[in-house]
């Protein structure tokens, strides 16, 4: 019996480092019906922040 498959080892394809998909995110993104991420928390971070400064659809909401 496996009681211990929480957390999956994933390589970012970012910054190259190693990271874990946790059992719960796991459960997150079947839900949504989401791939397997390809990047780290804090690679997804930054992206988040890059996009956020570029979109200009949303300007001064507060
Ligand atoms: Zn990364």
């Amino acid at each position: 019996m496996n009681t211990e498959t929480r957390g999956k080892e994933l390589t970012c394809s970012d910054c190259g480092g190693t990271f874990t998909f946790t059992e719960r995110e796991q459960e997150f993104f079947r839900e949504k019906g989401f791939s397997e991420p390809k990047r780290c928390k804090s690679c997804r971070d930054r992206r988040k922040m890059d996009r956020g400064g570029g979109g200009g659809s949303r300007r001064g909401g507060y």
